[in-house]
């Protein structure tokens, strides 16, 4: 269960979780991936959230995780596999802006993706996005993330 139980309480999230959730929910159907942070002591932060499926509150995820269990994905941070599933399935700009987060509020917790380039994994905080493209209206993705040696291979002009 993706669930900590000491009290009964089916939507208690574990400690050092990130939870991912659809949010967004403009004019027709868009939506945004939004993320919060349970904290080593339990309590709530609202990395990012927009829009009327956002979650600005601990109430109003766990309402979400409760009605739309399919649109949260739950990671603890803490068990080494999940911050590798983690750091492999988030989008690049987001884990891009996690990594900075995380690195500002929770110090310690390290997300380690792979290099585009060398496929070995680095410390997120320091990575690079390469090749952006628009995926439609403004917002933009990377095709690649660079470790920060590769990013700084890439920034040299060839002779
Ligand atoms: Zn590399």
């Amino acid at each position: 269960m993706d669930t900590f139980n000491h009290t009964g309480d089916k939507t208690m999230f574990k400690r050092n979780s990130l939870i991912q959730y659809k949010g967004g929910g403009y004019d027709g159907c868009f939506w945004e991936q939004n993320y919060a942070w349970i904290d080593a002591r339990g309590h709530f932060h609202n990395i990012y959230s927009s829009g009327y499926l956002g979650c600005d509150t601990l109430g109003k995820l766990k309402a979400a995780y409760v009605n739309r269990p399919s649109d949260c994905d739950i990671y603890c941070l803490s068990n080494p596999a999940e911050a590798e599933r983690c750091a492999d399935e988030t989008p690049i700009s987001h884990l891009l802006g996690i990594a900075q987060w995380l690195d500002e509020h929770a110090p310690g917790v390290i997300l380690q993706p792979k290099c585009d380039e060398c496929g070995e994994r680095f410390d997120g905080r320091l990575g690079c996005g390469d090749d952006p493209h628009g995926i439609g209206g403004i917002m933009q993705e990377y095709r690649r993330l660079l470790c920060p040696d590769h990013a700084d291979a890439f920034d040299m002009v060839e002779a």
